[in-house]
């Protein structure tokens, strides 16, 4: 009641100046109090006569005999008119009178006694205390008939005037209303004093709550708030109301009637007199949908979209959360793994990247399979992946989890109907190493370089020597870029034989490009990636086509004629434009008839299948130039591209050879192979021939030409005429074993 008495007085703004002012309005002055208090005691009872007379009036009407059935209340309520009467009289008529006569007023109202009533029990006491004092007087009857008129009156326009504000309270309620269903939020009314809480309609809508259903004190707010959040609102609301933010302005999640929370909005503003803050109100706005696009957003800025895995963001969030607690001493090894897929470009460019891709998803599936809980898996990129591992008790744990994923990843995979052999190299680094913090992407990356290095399919550990093998592989691609100047690149020949004949004859060479650098003799294996990746390859290819159309022109010239040349082309080179015009002009250049020449391609040049491959093909085929397919069984072509192509020679993979004919499975292939080129007509040669039981098992199915180190390993051009002059152009062979080639 005190409150809501102090509430009042501020809202009506009833200081002591106001007070007075009312005073002076009326003419009042201390004659006034000393006259009512001289007469005081004449007039106690037949003021209490009143009083009586008042209640039987009051009876006479409905309304408020309705309100005073009740005998108690009526004796109560009769005691304190009478002790009010008495106090008109006596005053003092100071602060306490006023907020007596406040007070009064707000029972009145709240029990529901209208204000003509109110007011009209003023007129009849005026009257009664008129006969009391002026009883007999001539005009006495003329002045209560005036006090009843203007009585009327009053009444009349305190009913304007409330129904003014009324009116202007109910259009401004309207629009606020109005406004309120637009924005769609919920309205709360905190007195926070009072610890009474007014909620909308649609406030307690949001929680598929009645208004009814909600209490009235905050605890029904509070309560409904995520345990986790409720500090946070609070201490929101504590800093408002401490003045330290100009509004309330909070998201938390609040619970729904069905047990599920909604993220809200809550806004609010405190009403502060003199420094203390009596109520706070504002409005709550549903959001979930909107964090709901928020979370998606941050999800998709964290995660692949592909595979679903977080990617490389989340990777470096994660990396550096693992660093800084490590740092805070936890004795706990981590270590990270980064995954390749080995020749991933191949199944995208010979099966398309729709195949690739499942490929990708499938390999993140069996990825998640290998790990324990806490590990955390990331794409990194294309067919690159990493692996987060903590909480191991050693470095070695991380091998362990390798080696699993290697295993997983060597199943075949089933796409529809066909079977895929997937493989990946890994390269494992620890975050910190004697007790130092390590780059470790860089460091798993030289790893998985080495790994790579060492043949694909495996794991490889980091260690410091790692960044020697780099920085050679830097240099190498320097000196690579000038080797062609310095005239550092020579061809070796290796003898390609018929074995329609016995012993076999000298058919055709292949040209293998070597690179001699500081005495030393680089392997193609070696610089011919980096050269592709550069694409140096297509200046070198063009010199290696040149040097061996001239070479073996050559050796026709000087009793060879029916020697062939076969050189390795690379898919950059063909996709050159101008790749055939030139390919003429180095054949009439060097005098080497077109017939003589055969190039040898790869699978992945055919699965690329561009308009521009097949065009420069066909040109080739025309001009009587021979096309071998080179390495195949290797890739993942489809047996489709052998009959669309003008292929005329096919050479079985060395892979193959090695393990015939004793490895049933193998044989089994090359065997298959052999009879697939045959059938095709085309010429086939089997590569990699080491050993007489291999020679015997190729011949024996009907290969028509082989190759290998049992006939002899690839030559230098001056080695070679050497060979060719033992070999008295015929048996090879023979002439290998005299020259000691053969094992
Ligand atoms: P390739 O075209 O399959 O060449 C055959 C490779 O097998 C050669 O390796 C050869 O030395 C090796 N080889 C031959 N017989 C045997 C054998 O009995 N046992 C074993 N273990 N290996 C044998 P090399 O010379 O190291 O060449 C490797 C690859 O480099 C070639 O494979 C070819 O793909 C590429 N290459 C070589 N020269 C060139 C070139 O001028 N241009 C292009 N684009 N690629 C080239
Ligand atoms: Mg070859």
């Amino acid at each position: 009641m005190n409150e809501e008495l102090e509430d009042l007085l501020w809202r009506i703004r009833l200081d002591g100046e106001e007070i007075a002012e009312r005073r002076r309005f009326l003419d009042w002055d201390e004659a006034d109090a000393r006259r009512l208090n001289g007469a005081a005691a004449r007039l106690a009872s037949s003021q209490q006569a009143f009083v009586e007379r008042l209640y039987a009036h009051l009876g006479q009407f409905s309304v408020p005999s309705a309100l005073l059935d009740n005998p108690q209340l009526v004796e109560r309520l009769k005691h304190s008119q009478g002790d009010y009467y008495r106090r008109l009289w006596i005053g003092p008529f100071d602060e306490d009178y006023v907020r007596g006569r406040l007070r009064v007023g707000m029972i009145h109202q709240r029990v529901g006694v209208a204000l003509k009533w109110y007011l009209g029990a003023y007129c009849l006491y005026l009257n009664d205390m008129l006969a009391e004092l002026f009883a007999g007087h001539p005009e006495r009857e003329l002045f209560a008939s005036l006090l009843k008129a203007v009585f009327f009156d009053m009444t009349l326009a305190i009913d304007t005037y409330g129904a003014a504000q009324i009116r202007a309270l109910e259009d401004s309620e309207a629009r606020f209303a109005r406004a309120l269903r637009g924005a769609n939020d919920g309205i709360w009314d905190w007195h926070i004093g009072l610890d009474r809480l007014y909620v909308s309609e649609r406030w307690a809508s949001m929680l598929g709550l009645s208004r009814d259903a909600i209490g009235e004190t905050s605890a029904s707010w509070f309560g409904r708030v995520h345990p986790d959040d409720l500090p946070g609102l609070r201490q929101a609301i504590d800093a408002h109301l401490q003045g330290r933010t100009e509004f309330l302005h909070h998201q938390y999640r609040i619970r729904h009637h069905d047990g599920e929370y909604l993220w809200v909005l809550a806004r609010g503003v405190a009403e502060v007199v003199d420094g203390r803050a009596l109520r706070m109100a504002g409005s709550q706005t549903d959001i979930s949908a909107r964090k709901r696009v928020e979370e998606r957003l941050e999800h998709a800025a964290r995660h692949d979209p592909l595979t679903g895995l977080a990617n490389r963001t989340r990777l470096d969030e994660q990396l550096q959360r693992l660093l800084q607690r490590k740092d805070r001493g936890v004795p706990r090894e981590a270590a990270l793994l980064f995954i390749d897929l080995d020749r991933f470009k191949l199944i995208n460019d010979s099966l398309g990247h729709t195949v690739g891709d499942r490929v990708l998803v499938e390999v993140a599936q069996r990825l998640n399979r290998c790990l324990r809980p806490g590990d955390q898996l990331f794409r990194f990129g294309g067919d690159e992946f990493i692996v987060l591992l903590d909480g191991m008790s050693c470095v070695g744990d991380a091998e362990r989890v390798a080696q699993r994923i290697l295993e997983q990843l060597h199943q075949p995979l089933e796409l529809d109907e066909r079977t895929l052999v997937v493989s990946a190299s890994i390269g494992i680094a620890p975050l910190r190493e004697h007790g130092k913090t390590l780059d470790a992407l860089r460091a798993a990356d030289l790893a998985l370089y080495r790994a790579k290095e060492a043949g694909k399919a495996q794991f490889a550990r980091y260690s410091e020597d790692l960044q020697v093998t780099v920085r050679r592989r830097l240099e190498l691609e320097s000196a690579l870029g000038q080797a062609l100047g310095r005239r550092e690149f020579e061809l070796h020949y290796q003898p390609i034989c018929s074995l329609d004949r016995d012993p076999p004859e000298l058919f055709c060479v292949e040209a293998l490009l070597r690179w001699r650098q500081d005495e030393r003799l680089v392997s193609p294996q070696e610089f011919i990636p980096a050269l592709e990746e550069s694409g140096g390859i297509v200046e070198v290819g063009t010199w290696v086509l040149r040097e061996a159309c001239r070479q073996v022109r050559a050796w026709q010239l000087r009793g060879q004629p029916q020697l062939r040349c076969a050189v390795n082309i690379s898919s950059r080179q063909l996709q050159q434009a101008g790749f055939v015009p030139q390919l003429i002009d180095i054949l009439q250049e060097t005098g080497l008839p077109s017939t003589s020449l055969i190039l040898e391609i790869t699978e992945s040049l055919l699965m690329q299948d561009d308009a521009m491959t097949q065009v420069s093909l066909r040109e080739l085929a025309d001009l009587g130039i021979q096309l071998a397919l080179d390495d195949f069984g290797t890739g993942y072509a489809a047996l489709g591209y052998l009959a669309r192509f003008p292929l005329h020679i096919l050479k079985v993979d060395k892979s193959f050879i090695g393990g015939s004919p004793h490895d049933g499975e193998l044989s089994a292939i090359a065997r298959a192979i052999i009879g697939l080129g045959r059938n095709l007509r085309m010429e086939v040669v089997a590569d990699g021939i080491e050993r007489a039981e291999q020679l015997a098992f190729v011949a024996g199915e009907g290969c028509h030409y082989a190759q290998g180190y049992w006939f002899s390993r690839p030559r230098s051009a001056t080695e070679m005429d050497r060979l060719l002059e033992v070999a008295d152009f015929s048996g090879v062979g023979r002439a290998a074993q005299v020259l000691g080639d053969r094992p």
